[in-house]
């Protein structure tokens, strides 16, 4: 009986292992991307960043304990999506690696693994767009729009693109996080990469740094961006931890113990980012999102989605200044309940039928800003 029962384990053993050996190769791509054209109208460049003084103490490792702080008690219970850059193409001379061959793929997901691991530990579930050197889909550009469907699919919290950046002067070495579009596009964007690459700043100690850090991707792609921000539907991040072109940042980055380092600077920068809160705006009221009658209103429920203490209960947390509601992209004026966090609007003039965008924006008091969600209110006769 016992040798039956694991005669059995053993094929199911040999079954499972062939089922992941097929998923990994149906998973692995080898078509090469499109070729680099660059674009006269395209601003891609990167200028040097601002120098740090050779010497300056500034420019030493800070010790890491790897200790979660109190505060990463908050991630529990989230879904991140983490999205290692690149993938499937290391058989391409030349792309994306370092000058000895050193690709940018590999550091990517080696980070990504360490980051996996401290998010794991605080309660998070994490989604890897891939996790091994392959590639999503077999059409390149089909392969940058599947990472972030994959977050919403897996009905993600938050996305975030993990790479590390080249440039032709091997002096340039700073980090960056690249939002999608405008400031204004999802606000959100911007607190999650400020939060991030603050840390990395904090714990690379790179030789140059550069103003706020934070870059529109239309810097690169004009009137585009990137793909994978361009098509997220939650708090969205493409991060350039350090440039693989420095020879210096080279070596740094073969060495394990300071990619691990730099996922620890991740892990933090999450971490403050929600305890910052991640406020959220839900329809109340019609529930259906269908109007009727002569009384028209519309009414939403603001969630401040700053972690629960002494004194937040009755106590604003949203700063109402801040509040501004749109009607397909027009400002209109509204009522807002600052006890309830209920925001109220009531046209002056009854809206004819049809069908209308409503959006919400506002930031909590530790100024995270909600994702703005279209909500559709049809009205009718
Ligand atoms: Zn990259």
């Amino acid at each position: 009986m016992g040798r039956i029962v694991g005669l059995v384990v053993i094929f199911a053993l040999i079954i499972s292992a062939a089922m992941a050996q097929e998923k990994m190769q149906a998973s692995v791509v080898h078509d090469p991307p499109p070729p680099f054209v660059p674009d006269p109208n395209n601003l891609y460049s990167f200028p040097t960043g601002t120098a740090v003084a050779k010497g300056d103490p500034w420019l030493n490792l800070p010790p890491i304990d790897f200790a979660p702080p109190p505060y990463a008690r908050y991630l529990k219970g989230l879904r991140i999506c983490l999205d290692p850059g690149h993938g499937g193409y290391q058989h391409l001379k030349g792309y994306k690696s370092t000058a000895s061959g050193y690709s940018e793929a590999l550091m990517d997901l080696d980070v990504a693994r360490y980051l996996r691991e401290f998010l794991l530990k605080s309660g998070v579930t994490v989604v890897m767009t891939r996790d091994g050197d392959w590639d999503l889909k077999k059409d390149y550009s089909e392969a940058l729009s599947a990472r972030p469907m994959l977050a919403e699919i897996d009905n993600c919290d938050l996305f975030i693109s993990m790479h590390h950046n080249a440039t032709s002067n091997s002096e340039t070495n700073f980090p960056s996080a690249f939002y999608h579009a405008f400031p204004g596009y999802s606000y959100s964007n911007i607190d999650l990469g400020r939060a991030i690459v603050n840390e990395i700043e904090y714990w690379l100690r790179l030789p140059e740094f550069a103003g706020t850090g934070l870059y529109s991707d239309y810097l690169i792609y004009n009137n585009a961006g990137f793909a994978v921000l361009r098509q997220a539907k939650v708090p969205a991040i493409l991060i350039e931890a350090s440039f693989f072109s420095n020879p210096d940042e080279e070596v740094r980055l073969k060495n394990p113990d300071y990619l691990k380092r730099e996922a620890w600077a991740y892990y933090i920068g999450i971490a403050k980012y929600v305890r910052d809160g991640m406020p959220k705006v839900e329809l109340i009221s019609p529930p259906d999102g269908i109007l009727t009658g002569k009384e028209q209103k519309v009414q939403f429920h603001l969630i401040d989605g700053c972690p629960e203490s002494w004194g937040s209960k009755g106590t604003p947390r949203i700063v109402k200044w801040s509040l501004n509601l749109t009607i397909n992209d027009l400002n209109v004026p509204f009522e807002y309940d600052e006890t309830g966090g209920i925001l109220t609007y009531r046209p002056s003039q009854p809206l004819q039928p049809g069908k209308y965008d409503f959006m919400v924006r506002y930031v909590n008091m530790r100024k995270n800003s909600n994702i703005p969600r279209v909500f559709s209110i049809t009205i009718q006769q």
